[in-house]
């Protein structure tokens, strides 16, 4: 990785192309070499309606993001970043489960090609976790982990300084890892008692769906294809039984894990970001429970579990920090 004194020492007139396609919306940037979002382009996934037509799409919309900007600031590279399972080496989309059709995409070659740039592809959470960690939450800290609470729960792990790929450049997929057989509601990937099943933002939507239909005690009285994260925030702010009740526990089972991760790695900070990271406040409270418990590398108020600051611009500002380590 590049420091940003490194980053500084080059031109900073030059800019980067930033992508990120998620299974809901795809989010088009322009970002300058230290990282600072310039303009950006989101529109929903879905408007894509076949694979070829997405990436048409897609390339268009960064043409036109690129012809309306300063064109001073000519881009000098593309990153992407893509959810499921990718091979970024080889810049290829294997499956993106939520993105229906793609199958063995080389959306590296394609839009290298078609934008006359070079390009680089990622994993969506890595990104993410990169951009938190160059200009949010996740800054100052070597050894980290960045969460992003969305569909899944998905995650980008800084180690010494550097984002860590692991052997098969598939490090970091925390929402696959199992919580014991006690849990076995299904997971995305086919298995059973995945993290996801209970800390995603489906995750803790199935939980409270799971309470209506038990009959108990709650202050929501909509439909249970309404309930999300952001209705469950604000039915717990006013003491809402079953939405205190889906935090905790989606809270505990993040804590189950990150116990595991920070006793290996001897992390000194988890970042929370993504869709669901509205209800922080009572996810960390549980988190902090179950660390204070099982935590054994570190005191628990050596550690930090914070909230990502970004939002959706991480990614794009996780671009810049990828491009520059890729000496772009
Ligand atoms: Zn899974």
């Amino acid at each position: 990785m590049l420091s940003m004194r490194q980053i500084k020492d080059r031109s900073e007139e030059d800019t980067f192309l930033a992508l990120d396609i998620g299974g809901t919306n795809v989010t088009c940037g322009l970002v300058s070499r230290v990282g600072e979002v310039l303009s950006t382009d989101i529109f929903p996934t879905r408007d894509g309606r076949t694979p070829d037509a997405l990436i048409s799409l897609i390339i268009n919309r960064l043409k036109v993001l690129w012809a309306t900007a300063d064109q001073t600031h000519r881009p000098s590279a593309l990153a992407i970043g893509a959810p499921g399972w990718i091979k970024p080496l080889e810049g290829i989309v294997v499956t993106a489960p939520n993105i229906e059709g793609w199958v063995d995409v080389p959306i590296t070659k394609i839009m290298s090609q078609a934008l006359e740039l070079p390009a680089r592809l990622e994993n969506d959470a890595n990104l993410y976790a990169l951009g938190e960690w160059l200009a949010g939450a996740g800054k100052g800290s070597d050894n980290e982990i960045t969460l992003t609470l969305g569909t899944g729960v998905g995650a980008g792990l800084i180690l010494g300084g550097q984002l860590w790929n692991g052997s098969f450049t598939s490090a970091a997929e925390i929402g696959h890892i199992p919580l014991g057989p006690a849990h076995t509601a299904p997971c995305g990937c086919g298995r059973l008692g995945c993290l996801e099943t209970m800390a995603s933002a489906r995750g803790m939507a199935r939980l409270a769906r799971e309470w209506l239909e038990a009959g108990r005690k709650t202050k929501f009285r909509g439909s249970p294809t309404e309930l999300n994260t952001e209705v469950m925030t604000k039915l717990a702010e006013r003491g809402d039984p079953m939405s205190l009740d889906v935090f905790q526990r989606a809270g505990t089972a993040l804590g189950q894990v990150l116990a595991g991760v920070f006793n290996l790695l001897s992390l000194e900070r988890a970042v929370l970001g993504g869709g669901a990271s509205g209800a922080f406040k009572y996810i960390r409270k549980a988190i902090v429970e179950y660390l204070s418990v099982h935590l054994v590398t570190a005191k628990i108020d050596e550690i930090q579990i914070v909230k990502g600051t970004l939002g959706i611009n991480a990614p794009l500002v996780g671009a810049a920090a990828l491009l520059n380590a890729g000496g772009f």
